[in-house]
């Protein structure tokens, strides 16, 4: 049950098998993302999006874009290889990536392309939908007050209805509160599921949050260097 307990002091790094065979550890990384994918499959749940109430057998992917956008598109073909379909929520507001700059506006197109849907990632309280978004919104760490508030004219992922504490996870800050829901998800053990997760923390490697974060900033400056010299910047 508690499979999380035990695994930060463990350093991580444990073996995963590449396809088919049983988690070793809940390592945050895109081989065990997919394992949870194919344990809600195995499960007999079907991914749904935010336009519908999620009823018995549906997973809710829901993925709250914070850093990088690069993080997002990486985690997209993942599920796009594994036939399944997410939302992704991204800020217009970001100080870490812009939505405007051709960068974004690509990630959106790609996201689209591989068959997601995009919903806003806002920060209170402004929810500002345009034409890049579906009308669903996730604040960007909410407080309690305006939480699960409805909101005019779009679905707050947080709503009645679409949020209940037993069939939620997050992997906020690089830690499930209450376990990887990779076995249950496999046993079906949910009666339907919300299921939060942040590509940074999966696509990035780090047994901490801190550690990912560092991993996230050590490709941030290579990524860089390569738009330094696209913008014409003398580098030698
Ligand atoms: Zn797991
Ligand atoms: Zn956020």
């Amino acid at each position: 049950m508690n499979e999380d307990a035990g695994r930060p002091a463990s350093g991580g790094g444990g073996h995963i098998p590449p396809h088919g065979g049983e988690a070793t550890n809940c390592a945050f990384t895109l081989d065990h993302y997919r394992e949870l994918l194919d344990a809600a499959r195995a499960g007999g749940y079907r991914f749904a999006h935010f336009d519908e109430l999620p009823g018995r057998g549906v997973v809710l992917l829901r993925h709250d874009v914070d850093l990088s956008l690069e993080a997002a598109l990486a985690m997209a073909a993942v599920e796009a290889d594994a036939d399944v379909s997410s939302t992704y929520f991204l800020m217009t507001e970001s100080v870490f990536y812009n939505l405007a700059s051709t960068e974004g506006v690509s990630a959106i197109a790609r996201l689209r392309e591989l068959g997601h849907r995009v919903g806003l990632h806002a920060v209170y309280p402004r929810a500002v939908l345009d034409e890049r978004f579906d009308p669903v919104v996730a604040w960007h760490n909410p407080d309690p007050e305006y939480l699960s508030a409805p909101i005019a004219g779009a679905v707050n992922v947080m709503q009645d209805g679409y949020f209940d504490p037993p069939t939620y996870r997050s992997d906020s800050n690089q830690r499930w509160r209450f376990g990887c829901p990779h076995t249950e998800l496999r046993s079906a053990g949910f009666p339907w599921l919300q299921l939060l997760t942040h590509p940074e923390i999966w696509v990035y490697r780090g047994t901490t949050m801190g550690a990912t974060m560092r991993a996230m900033l050590d490709a941030e400056r290579e990524r860089r260097l390569v738009q330094l010299a696209a913008d014409r910047i003398d580098l030698s």
